[in-house]
């Protein structure tokens, strides 16, 4: 045989409409505003708002803002005050809040851009008192009550007290996080309801929220006055070990950059961790961790590689994942070609799917897709 072989074909199948990128990233922006009203439809006394922070789980928070904006979502959730920033050019007329409540060096610029901080502390509190003071205004803010993650947030116990001391602001906003929702059976969320509950009597008349994602589908219902659901958005699972109700809104593939034929004995890959036990087809493609594929999806003991679907066919991850290159097994997808796309997320695998190879969760998977990737919004 020459050095040309029918997978290396020189006609690569390539459409001048594709990407010269070897990776697309799909965000499919009708999926996600469909999200939102499923979510929105569980709490029909409720309203729903949005968590954009981190980019927008990594999908990126304009497009995200604007699809869920036109959906109707008015409420926006962010980590800081950049993100916050963003937010605000994004929607002028939306509410913002900001996690991180007033963090060092921002309270002028919160107050400027018209951000609602979440405080949780004293020190947040006085100083957007004296902001406000300054500005001739009470400033709004959530009040964060830290019912068990011990993170962020007023105790419970001091709610007296803080109600006392939010004389100089205007709470729009009573918050606390549950530590384990996606956990329905865990004693721990009817304890925080209950201390929530306790927090809250103090601020009458101010709305509540406790439901991230899975608070959601808690069976307490803890809807309170408005949702702020992140993940199950973006089509993560927040139901895990029940079927996911949300649909999916990424896909992700890579393009078989390489092909070649590996004898008996041949390794693949940095260190050859990986070694052919029978005459075996692989296919390099054009992702690795540099893209966010982790490199705890290459196979270990015990543990199984990342896959991708070649041709409808699932293929193992064989060799470490490189910065940027995966090689796949390719064997018993003879069709494969060089130019062909396979799907690393998508109508198979799942983001659960390749987080748990990967040992890892969705939200790590979600946050880290890289930037090199072409990137396509469809459905907006
Ligand atoms: C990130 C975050 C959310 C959203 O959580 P999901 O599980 O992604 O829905 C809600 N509230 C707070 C305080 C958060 O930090």
């Amino acid at each position: 045989m020459g050095i040309v072989s029918t997978a290396e074909r020189i006609d690569a199948r390539t459409d001048p409409a594709e990407p010269v990128e070897t990776g697309l990233l799909t965000v499919d922006l009708g999926a996600l505003a469909g999200n939102w009203r499923k979510l929105a439809s569980r709490a029909p006394g409720a309203e729903c708002g949005a968590v954009v922070k981190a980019d927008g789980y990594g999908l990126g928070q304009a497009a995200v803002m604007r699809a869920l904006a036109r959906a109707g979502c008015e409420t926006f959730f962010v980590a800081n005050l950049l993100e916050g920033e963003t937010a605000r050019a994004l929607a002028p007329h939306a509410d913002v809040y900001v996690f991180d409540g007033v963090a060092p060096g921002c309270g002028p610029r919160l107050a400027a851009a018209g951000l609602r901080p979440c405080i949780g502390s004293a020190a947040e509190l006085a100083e957007w008192t004296a902001l406000g003071a300054a500005l001739g205004r009470r400033l709004e803010a959530a009040i964060h009550f830290d019912t068990g993650m011990n993170r962020l947030g007023f105790a419970p116990a001091d709610a007296s007290a803080v109600a006392e001391a939010a004389v100089g602001i205007e709470p729009t906003l009573i918050m606390s996080h549950f530590l384990s929702a996606q956990l329905p059976d865990a004693p721990v969320n009817a304890r925080q309801i209950a201390d929530f509950l306790a927090a809250r009597a103090h601020f009458p008349g101010v709305a509540a929220s406790m439901a991230a994602s899975s608070g959601v589908f808690l069976p307490q219902r803890p809807h309170f006055d408005l949702l702020r659901p992140g993940y199950a958005l973006y089509g993560g699972n927040p139901t895990p070990g029940a079927e996911n109700p949300m649909t999916p809104v990424v896909s992700l593939s890579a393009r078989i950059i390489s092909l070649r034929a590996l004898g008996v004995g041949e390794t693949v890959g940095y260190d050859g961790v990986w070694a052919a036990t029978r005459p075996t087809r692989a296919a390099t493609i054009g992702a690795g961790y540099a893209d966010g594929l982790p490199i705890s999806a290459t196979a270990a003991p015990g543990k199984a590689a990342g896959e991708a679907v070649v041709g409808g066919r699932r293929c193992a991850f064989i060799g470490r994942v490189s910065m940027d290159y995966i090689v796949l097994d390719v064997t018993e997808a003879p069709e494969a070609r060089r130019g062909d796309w396979v799907e690393l997320l998508g109508a198979t695998i799942d983001i659960e799917e390749l987080a748990g190879r990967a040992r890892t969760i969705g939200y790590e998977v979600l946050t880290r897709l890289g930037r090199r990737y072409a990137r396509r919004y469809v459905g907006g």
